[in-house]
């Protein structure tokens, strides 16, 4: 059978962070639930596919078959005209920054610039994750700072760690609920 018929949904995801933040690791970790170690710069663009059983919060009986594409870019200045094309046609948006690093949050007004500018939608459905939450000893973000900015953006906020998978699938599967929530 042709594999449009085996499911009920196709979302499109795309995760958006300065490079280095976990984007590969992150989607690696929710997809093949395996993490490398070592740095593989992405080039350009690049995506994986999962298939998963949605069930709204407020009608769990009804089950849904969902077809999930997730975009994963490259943070590179250099490649953002090649990225910002997928911007239009993503459903939902992973915007990760690295809780180690400071620059990588001070960034995220800057995506949400992009977000805005060329997504599909004026509000896109987003969820923000402070990742790399295992490197305790070296977090430069408190959990404080990045709740209460995600809370001013009205996104949500997920500590995750792509190296222990913590909150990993929850992240993914509450950008899920907000997309089918607008379908
Ligand atoms: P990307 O450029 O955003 O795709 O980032 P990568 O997924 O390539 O990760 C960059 C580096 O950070 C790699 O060395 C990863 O192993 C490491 N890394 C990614 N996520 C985590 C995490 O949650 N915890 C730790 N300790 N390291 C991570
Ligand atoms: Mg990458």
């Amino acid at each position: 059978a042709p594999m449009s018929t085996d499911y009920d949904y196709l979302v499109k995801l795309l995760a958006l962070g300065d490079s280095g933040v976990g984007k590969t690791s992150f989607l690696g970790q929710y997809t093949d639930e395996v993490f490398q170690s070592k740095f593989v710069s992405t080039v350009g663009i690049d995506f994986r596919e999962k298939r998963v059983i949605y069930r709204a919060p407020n009608n769990s009986a009804r089950a849904h078959r969902v077809h999930l594409q997730l975009w994963d870019t490259a943070g590179q200045e250099r490649f953002r005209s090649l990225t910002t094309a997928f911007f239009r046609d993503a459903m939902g948006f992973l915007l990760m920054f690295d809780v180690t690093n400071e620059d990588s949050f001070t960034h995220i007004r800057s995506w949400l610039e992009q977000l805005r500018t060329h997504a599909a939608t004026e509000t896109p459905d987003v969820v923000l994750c402070g990742n790399k939450a295992d490197l305790a000893t070296r977090r430069k973000v408190t959990e404080v700072r990045a709740r209460e900015f995600a809370k001013q953006h009205g996104m949500p906020y997920f500590e995750t760690s792509a190296a222990s998978g913590h909150n990993v699938a929850h992240c993914v599967e509450k950008l899920l609920e907000l997309v089918m929530t607008r379908m």
